[in-house]
C-alpha cells in the first residue's frame, strides 16, 4: 500500500519501548502528522493490530503485502505516528528526541547526541 501526507510532520522521536522493540527488531523512528492529513491507497492491505502493552491502548498498523511497518496511534487521538522509515526521501525530518529510554534494549547504546529524553514520554505534549 502506499500512503501520502498532506499535512505537516512532526519531528522524528526515536522510541525504545518494548513494544517498538517487537516490532521492529530495534528502537522505532516516528514522524506524526494529524490522522486527518493522512491519505492512504491500496488500504486493502492496511492491517490493524493492538498494542497490548501500550500505555496509551495504542493500535499499530502495517502492510499486508510488504510487511513494513507503518503507523502507530493511540486511542481516541487525533494524531498519527508514521515510521519515518517508510517515509519517501528527502524528508527534510531531524531526529528531535528519544522516548521510553528506560526501556531499551541492554544494546542500544544511546547515541551521546545532545537530545532531550523522556523515560517515558510525557514530557512535551508536542511529541504526543
Ligand atoms: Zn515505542
Amino acid at each position: 500500500m502506499r500512503y501520502e501526507v498532506r499535512g505537516p510532520l512532526r519531528d522524528v522521536l526515536i522510541c525504545h519501548c518494548v513494544e517498538c522493540r517487537r516490532w521492529g527488531g530495534h528502537s522505532g523512528a516516528f514522524a506524526a502528522t494529524s490522522a486527518e492529513d493522512l491519505v492512504t491507497a491500496g488500504d486493502q492491505a492496511l492491517r490493524w493490530i493492538e498494542s497490548p502493552e501500550s500505555t496509551r491502548k495504542a493500535r499499530r498498523g502495517f502492510c499486508a503485502e510488504c510487511g513494513s511497518s507503518l503507523f502507530w496511534q493511540a486511542a481516541g487521538a487525533q494524531r498519527i505516528s508514521i515510521a519515518a522509515g517508510s517515509l519517501d526521501p528527502p524528508t527534510g525530518l531531524r531526529v528531535a528526541a528519544h522516548i521510553y529510554t528506560h526501556d531499551a534494549g541492554d544494546w542500544d547504546e544511546l547515541p551521546d547526541d545532545g537530545l532531550p529524553r523522556d523515560p517515558g514520554a510525557s514530557f512535551d505534549p508536542r511529541w504526543s
